[in-house]
């Protein structure tokens, strides 16, 4: 505490995940400044504009505060007390027919209660995160390259490499504290170049010494490219190919692990993909093509390729992660630092709550699957729970979920109650008519949300929750580079808003004075027994005792037992209490000491490879230690322009606001520097309907249409034949009108591309 007053604490950033470290400041039970924390590796002291700003979202005028209860139409203010038991009732009435939908912004220790209460306690694996609309096709891109999730590299990757190749993203916006590291290296007279292929110009691209503009759904086409120009040019990576990787081609019908292939098929399946045929189908010139190859055949550099939502919210997300993974293996960039395929996420726990805890409705804690029986024993045994309560069923995944939900029960919509978590469907689902607005009409569904401030998720609940937010309540979260990081509750949440993670024990609870047989262990206690120093079981389930002993270091360290399986060792707790954040597998030496993998395989950082084997991939699909590369097509979009619906219609996000922009919208800074929504479009494609800038237009698709004032030659600027609109605005709802089509393996929608035409209103 300084002379002024202030108190300091360390806590990440609540927004991206690139999981920056804040200094956060208090005074008489407020947040009063913000300061980029100098001790953190991530950020070394640098914050964006919405990290300087994220003391802010705390203090919008119209914080939920009381729990209300929709009655004859309109929400009413109720007790917790009466809340819990609305809820409890609901779930006991019909358990299987009840579920959770979650986020990668819940912390580590909520999630994980969320989904042992589902998985454990309801068994019906009906939980699912918002984390499956933006990196399940990441996920999956790991597990069937590596055998198992998340990045082998980390950010270092971004200090050392010599080129830098971002497909389909704008980290100049949404991940600006990482790009910024490549820009300090370049303003100190590093050579770093920047590559930038995406289907419209952005900041990103203002930096990068080569745009290359591609036609959407080409990123396929481009990666087989480079693969083929490598093997026809013979610059792969033979001894690296032989010693570490198989190959693998996709079945008929999709499949996770697919069907084993050789080089030889490989290479004779990459034939068609010449400079000129992929020229042909993505636009990019021939000779761009061969600069990639050739840049992707050179031994003396070393290649990072970045990616976010382009490459994952795309009906083929899976295969082109696959692709990208199967390139730089192929060409040998992988295995030291900075060379290195990388997945970014963008909720600041997407990694550690979405994929490592498995809140994904197929998931179990530490990398298991629900179908895999010695792993419900595995997560049975820490739980103390009978053998055969996990059920093997994987539960509906995010759209199927709201398809389930929005569907009239006699037509087979089984799932009634849907309990939201730190998270805004209303808004974020893809075609939203479909998957969220029809539940208006529909009387024997119930949608449960708790949040922070009014949505357009709570304009539709029935129950509305007020929940405590960010430095409100102790948290724990995973970034994107694997690192686990901590904070302590700083100041209390307004009113009665209360942590996530209680409610969810308070529910549990409630059922179990009720008999639900779900919520005891196999001696009859409840599941979420939490103890003091002397063993004694604390109430936790009544808010006034909640934060007498430290429930979430608890959860934690409970979580942590089921981390060693597939090598996602976290830290202990008390370690992360002292650091900024670990990178797992944090594993205890001979020094006594415990000690983070900033790279995963890799003989000179993990310790999980044997000595002498340089990489190994330890989780490998043929159980032999090596990575598989796949081979891929180029398919066309599921739904392209045509004469009706001439425009390419794409989606996304803007600096100043984070998501769907319930926080940063009350920040005055943030909302003023981005007031609305807009449609970015060509200057001869608004010309071509009599628009200018700042003109009201439709934007019409298939499903719908909306008005947006035109923005041209703004910060964005798309090719001839593509809009953009980002999705931010909750008064101009973009997602009425996207494309609801799914990858078909990883169950992650398409928000970059659908067909749309744009005229003058
Ligand atoms: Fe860092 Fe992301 Fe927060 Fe910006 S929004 S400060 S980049 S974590």
């Amino acid at each position: 505490q300084g002379a002024d007053g202030v108190k300091w604490d360390k806590a990440p950033c609540r927004f991206c995940g690139t999981g920056c470290h804040v200094r956060v400041g208090v005074k008489d039970d407020k947040v009063v400044a913000i300061q980029g924390e100098q001790l953190a590796e991530v950020n070394k002291g640098l914050l964006c504009v919405k990290g300087y700003h994220v003391g802010g979202i705390l203090y919008g005028k119209d914080r939920l505060t009381q729990p209300q209860l929709r009655r004859n139409g309109k929400l009413e203010t109720i007790s917790w007390d009466e809340a819990i038991d609305v809820i409890a009732k609901r779930i006991y009435d019909k358990p299987e027919q009840f579920a959770i939908y979650g986020s990668g912004q819940w912390t580590i220790p909520e999630g994980y209660a969320a989904q042992k209460f589902i998985k454990g306690g309801l068994s019906n694996n009906h939980i699912d995160p918002n984390a499956r609309l933006c990196m399940a096709s990441a996920v999956t891109g790991y597990l069937s390259t590596h055998g198992v999730d998340e990045p082998a590299g980390c950010y270092t990757d971004l200090d050392e490499c010599d080129v830098l190749i971002m497909w389909g993203n704008n980290p100049a916006e949404m991940h600006p504290v990482l790009f910024s590291r490549v820009i300090d290296r370049r303003s100190k007279g590093e050579k770093v170049t920047l590559i930038d292929i995406g289907t419209r110009r952005t900041r990103t691209s203002e930096y990068s010494d080569e745009y290359l503009e591609f036609r959407p759904q080409t990123d396929l086409a481009i990666a087989n490219g480079i693969a083929h120009l490598l093997i026809e040019n013979g610059t792969y990576d033979k001894q690296f190919v032989e010693r570490f990787c198989n190959f693998r081609k996709d079945t008929e019908e999709a499949s996770l692990f697919g069907q084993a292939s050789t080089f030889e098929e490989y290479a004779e399946l990459l034939k068609p993909y010449t400079p000129e045929y992929v020229s042909q189908l993505s636009g990019v010139p021939v000779d761009k093509i061969r600069l990639l190859g050739e840049l992707f055949g050179r031994k003396d550099i070393r290649i990072t390729s970045l990616w976010c939502m382009g490459v994952n919210q795309h009906t083929r997300g899976t295969n082109m992660n696959r692709l990208l993974h199967g390139i730089h293996l192929l060409s040998g960039h992988f295995g030291k630092p900075g060379d290195a395929p990388t997945s970014l996420t963008g909720q600041p726990s997407a990694c550690g709550t979405a994929r490592e805890v498995g809140t994904l409705a197929h998931a179990l804690p530490g990398g298991r699957v629900v179908a895999n029986e010695s792993h419900r024993r595995d997560c049975e045994e820490v739980w103390n729970m009978p053998a055969g309560r996990i059920n093997p069923k994987p539960g509906y995944h995010t759209v199927k979920m709201w398809e389930q939900f929005c569907t009239p029960t006699e037509e087979g919509g089984d799932i009634s109650t849907v309990w939201v978590q730190v998270t805004n469907p209303g808004h974020t689902l893809p075609h939203l008519k479909k998957h969220f607005t029809n539940k208006a009409g529909l009387k024997d569904k119930f949608l449960i949300v708790s949040e922070v401030y009014p949505t357009a998720t709570t304009k539709l609940a029935d129950l509305v929750l007020p929940a405590a937010m960010w430095v409100e309540k102790n948290g724990v979260y995973g970034n994107s580079e694997r690192r686990t990081q901590q904070w302590f509750k700083m100041v209390n949440p307004p009113g009665q808003a209360r942590d996530d993670c209680w409610m969810t024990i308070a529910v549990a609870r409630r059922l179990f004075e009720m008999g639900h047989p779900g919520m005891k262990d196999k001696d009859g206690n409840f599941i979420f027994s939490i103890q003091d120093e002397s063993g004694a079981e604390v109430p936790v389930w009544e808010w006034e005792r909640y934060y007498e002993v430290n429930a979430d270091k608890q959860l934690f360290e409970e979580y942590r037992k089921l981390t060693y399986l597939k090598h996602k060792d976290v830290a202990p707790y008390d370690e992360l209490v002292k650091a900024r954040g670990l990178r797992w597998p944090v594993v205890k030496k001979a020094d006594g000491k415990w000690h983070e993998t900033p790279f995963r395989f890799m003989e000179f950082s993990d310790s999980y490879v044997e000595k002498g084997k340089q990489l190994q991939f330890y989780h490998s699909v043929t159980k032999d230690d090596k990575a598989l590369i796949w081979f891929c097509p180029y398919e066309p979009a599921t739904e392209e322009p045509d004469e009706a619906y001439p425009l390419w219609l794409c989606t996304g996000r803007v600096l100043e606001h984070w998501h769907s922009g319930t926080m940063t919208r009350r920040v005055p800074q943030l909302r003023n520097a981005m007031p609305h929504a807009y449609v970015e479009m060509h200057p001869e494609d608004a010309a071509a309907q009599g628009l200018g800038n700042g003109d009201l237009a439709v934007i019409e698709t298939r499903r719908g249409k909306i008005e947006l004032p035109v923005w041209l030659n703004g910060r964005g600027r798309p090719p001839k034949g593509t809009v953009f609109v980002p999705f931010f605005d909750e008064n101009l709802l973009i997602n009425e009108i996207t494309l609801g089509d799914i990858d078909p393996i990883s169950k992650e929608p398409d928000y970059k591309k659908c067909a749309a035409v744009v005229y003058k209103r």
